[in-house]
């Protein structure tokens, strides 16, 4: 079984943490839940954190003349620039973080689609954005994983989410490891290379690039070269076609032992993941058993099969099905 770092994850405190809604009310999340025996969680609520009370009149974001604040109607009080500042400092103030779970449509913590009012008490609705928090983690960390709890329960958000937030977590204790060696990094990248490869060919070759120059540059500088690649990498999900490339690239390992029937089997197994009829999973599976059939050690670390801890994979989905962004 793989040994995992935990990833170090800021997440809304209303969800599972604490009753800490403007209504007393706390979130029931259950992939919240199921990850904190996995993950390193820092729960944060920015309008407690400035002084609203529990439970507190709501807030929202209003926008008049081409302005817009962040207001509690109620008291009329203006709580931007309060808002701001708390975002500013505490963001500044984060030292490694991997990700960000944060509440879906919060005035505050939404990272998109939260409501933007014209006005005060029954003003219409003029548009959707990010919450004032929400953008700040955008702005200042947004190459990181960074999802709300309600896009997550969509099964290949989640999937990227995880593999995401792994991967950097992994690589986080390399860099921070005292003494910088490039023994190490050459490892991570050996071992990531098929997951690399089905993220973004391009940037995968960069870093393969950013490796083999070690002798003319200092360690800190292939390290941070490495990293900005990292993050070029995982900016959006792997394509379902690259999934299957990669598949191919490793089925071919085993050309020479495989049956006629096996190879025909496999081939349809590809076809049905392109029609959406049966997930990744299936596919790695029973690469994975001929990996361990044919004694591949090289092939057996690689985290393509296992991107995160396998008690974490549920196949169920919010019924969106696939999204790509
Ligand atoms: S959404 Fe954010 S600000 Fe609102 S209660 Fe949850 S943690 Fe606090």
């Amino acid at each position: 079984m793989n040994q995992f770092v935990k990833p170090k994850v800021v997440v809304s405190k209303c969800l599972e943490f604490a009753e800490c809604r403007y209504n007393g009310d706390v979130i029931s999340d259950p992939l919240v839940r199921r990850l904190q025996a996995f993950v390193d969680f820092y729960p944060v609520c920015p309008e407690v954190e400035i002084g609203l009370g529990i439970p507190r009149e709501t807030i929202r974001i209003v926008e008049t003349e081409g302005v817009r604040q962040l207001v509690q109607p109620s008291t009329e009080k203006d709580l931007t620039s309060e808002m701001e500042s708390f975002s500013r400092q505490f963001l500044h103030q984060l030292n490694d973080i991997d990700g960000f779970i944060l509440k879906s449509k919060s005035p505050t913590c939404g990272i998109k689609d939260v409501k933007v009012y014209s006005g005060l008490s029954r003003a219409p609705v003029i548009g959707k954005d990010s919450g004032y928090f929400g953008k700040a983690v955008l702005e200042h960390f947004g190459s990181y994983g960074i999802e709300e709890e309600g896009r997550l329960s969509n099964f290949s958000i989640r999937e990227h989410f995880l593999t995401k937030i792994f991967t950097y977590a992994a690589f986080r204790e390399l860099k921070n490891h005292p003494e910088l060696h490039i023994k190490p990094l050459i490892d991570f990248h050996s071992k990531n290379k098929y997951l690399f490869m089905a993220y973004n060919q391009a940037a995968l070759k960069e870093m393969g690039q950013i490796v083999a120059s070690h002798k003319q540059q200092p360690i800190h500088t292939i390290y941070q070269a490495y990293e900005k690649q990292l993050h070029r990498l995982f900016a959006r999900k792997p394509r379902d076609q690259s999934n299957i490339n990669v598949c191919q690239h490793i089925a071919g390992y085993f050309k020479q032992q495989l049956s006629d029937d096996e190879k025909q089997f496999f081939a349809e197994m590809l076809e049905k993941y392109r029609n959406d009829k049966v997930p990744l999973s299936s596919l790695t599976s029973v690469l994975k058993s001929w990996v361990i059939r044919f004694k591949n050690d090289y092939l057996k670390v690689q985290t393509f099969f296992e991107p995160y801890p396998e008690e974490l994979v549920e196949i169920s989905d919010s019924g969106k099905g696939r999204e790509y962004s």
